[in-house]
Formats: structure tokens, C-alpha cells, sequence
């Protein structure tokens, strides 16, 4: 038991209203104020939906100073940087670059498997708590690659997230095809994928609107339709 207290939580994405779901239950009088008319409209509505331990190798490794430079002012690179913003970026930037080794990025990549592993459980012990439904997907994903090169790449992170209990399955084409039927049409471009098992995928919009409804209708005050203009802090309470 904790005390109880009177929280108010500002705007209802999926982190919000998980927030607001979570103080709830320890026993807070909770308030979530949210400006659209429904939770989960915003960046919660437009995403990708996948919840992936597979993917928690950070983006800071030994290989990405190399490619940052190759790809600087592209505006279709996978990682783009404007020259114009490298002088405010520069304190960031040093502290980035400062973990593009080995050593950092196994232990970063230790740290967000850790992290996303518990998000994962954590989601299911609600989902199994409240009985939401949000189109979750518990498949895993298949990731497929065109060469070889790009095979050994993903297989080193594999390896390293498998040393700390990541699941992974080397596929070969067959495989791959047997996996996914509707890749026959891709016969002879795969070089093979890595299945992950224990991925999921999920609606984050749809999931974000239920677990809203679940908290009003289990004590939660939720306000739609009103935006936060500004914060008053004061010392009285
Ligand atoms: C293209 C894209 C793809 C992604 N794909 C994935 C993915 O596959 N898997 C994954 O895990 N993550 C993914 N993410 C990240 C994920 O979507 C976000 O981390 C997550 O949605 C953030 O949730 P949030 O609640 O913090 O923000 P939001 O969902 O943006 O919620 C903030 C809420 O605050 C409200 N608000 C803002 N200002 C005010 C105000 N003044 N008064 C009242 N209310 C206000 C907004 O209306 C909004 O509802 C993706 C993100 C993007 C952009």
C-alpha cells in the first residue's frame, strides 16, 4: 500500500493512459486530461505497432560514425543530419560518439533488451489483468535480407541479445517461404531472415483508446477535449 495521492496526467498517449492505468491501481486519485476527443490520436495512432526485444541494439555502434558521414545532408538516408544542425547538436553529439565502441554498445544493448523484455512481460500481465483487445499479434517477426554481408550484421546482434536470452531462428530461403507463404512470389531474391519468435505487434491506437476506457470505467477521471495551457507551480498545498 502506498499513500494516496491526487495525480493528474497530462495528455493521453499510450504513455499517458498506461500511466494514468498504473497510479491507479496503486491506490491514486487519478486525472487524465487529454486535448483531442478520444485517447491515441497522435503519435500513438501512427506507428508501427511491433513490440520487439529483436530490436534493441542501439544506434550508437562502432559501425555508424562511418555511415553518419557518408549519409550527412542526404535527405533520404536512414540517419539524417543536417549540417546546419551539427553546432547545436554538439554536446549530444560528442556524448553520442563517445559510445560508438564495442564495449558501450554491447552493455547499451544489454540495458534496452533488459528494459524492452520487461515492457514486453509487463504488457502482457495487463493485457491478461484488464482482457483488452488491441489486434496484438504474438508471431513473432521475420526479418529478411538480400545478401550475405547484411545476414552476418544482424546475426552478431542476434548473437549478442541471444547470450542474454533473445530467442532467434536462422532461416534459409525455403524456410523463410515455408514461414511465410506469401514470399513464394520472392523465390531466389532472399539470402535467408532471422525469425524472432517472441516479437509481438499490436494496434497502439486501439490499445491506448480501450486501456482509457478500462480506467474511467475502474476510477480513473478522464477529460477529453482540453488542452493544457500552462503549468502553475506553487509551494502551497
Ligand atoms: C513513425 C513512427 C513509428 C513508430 N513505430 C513504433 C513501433 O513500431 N513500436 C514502438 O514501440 N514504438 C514506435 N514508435 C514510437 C511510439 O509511437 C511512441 O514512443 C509513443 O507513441 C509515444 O507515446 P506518448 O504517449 O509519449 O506520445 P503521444 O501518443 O503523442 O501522446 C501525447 C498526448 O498528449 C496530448 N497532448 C499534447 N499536448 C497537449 C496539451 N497541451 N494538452 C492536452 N493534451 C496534450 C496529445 O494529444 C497526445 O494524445 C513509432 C513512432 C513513430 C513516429
Amino acid at each position: 500500500m502506498v499513500d494516496s495521492r491526487k495525480v493528474v496526467v497530462l495528455g493521453g498517449g499510450i504513455v499517458g493512459v498506461t500511466t494514468a492505468y498504473f497510479l491507479s491501481r496503486q491506490g491514486h486519485e487519478v486525472t487524465l486530461i487529454e486535448k483531442n476527443e478520444d485517447a491515441g490520436l497522435e503519435t500513438s495512432f501512427a506507428n508501427g505497432g511491433i513490440v520487439t526485444p529483436s530490436m534493441s541494439d542501439p544506434w550508437a555502434s562502432p559501425e555508424i560514425p562511418r555511415f553518419i558521414l557518408k549519409w550527412m545532408g542526404k535527405e533520404d538516408s536512414p540517419f539524417l543530419l543536417r549540417p546546419v544542425a551539427l553546432p547545436g547538436l554538439f554536446s549530444w553529439g560528442v556524448k553520442f560518439l563517445r559510445q560508438c565502441n564495442h564495449t558501450a554498445w554491447a552493455r547499451n544493448a544489454g540495458v534496452i533488451y533488459r528494459l524492452c523484455s520487461y515492457s514486453k512481460d509487463t504488457l502482457n500481465q495487463l493485457v491478461a489483468d484488464t482482457g483488452i483487445e488491441y489486434d496484438g499479434s504474438r508471431l513473432g517477426t521475420l526479418h529478411l535480407f538480400r545478401d550475405q554481408l547484411s545476414i552476418e550484421v544482424t546475426k552478431r546482434v542476434a548473437e549478442t541479445l541471444g547470450a542474454m536470452g533473445l530467442h532467434y531462428d536462422l532461416l534459409d530461403e525455403a524456410a523463410c517461404i515455408e514461414l511465410e507463404p506469401s514470399l513464394r512470389s520472392q523465390k531466389g531474391l532472399i539470402a535467408g531472415g532471422i525469425h524472432y519468435p517472441n516479437d509481438e505487434a499490436g494496434d497502439a491506437r486501439l490499445f491506448s483508446q480501450r486501456l482509457a476506457q478500462y480506467c474511467s470505467n475502474n476510477g480513473v477521471t478522464v477529460r477529453y477535449g482540453e488542452s493544457i495551457k500552462r503549468i502553475a507551480r506553487s509551494t502551497r498545498w
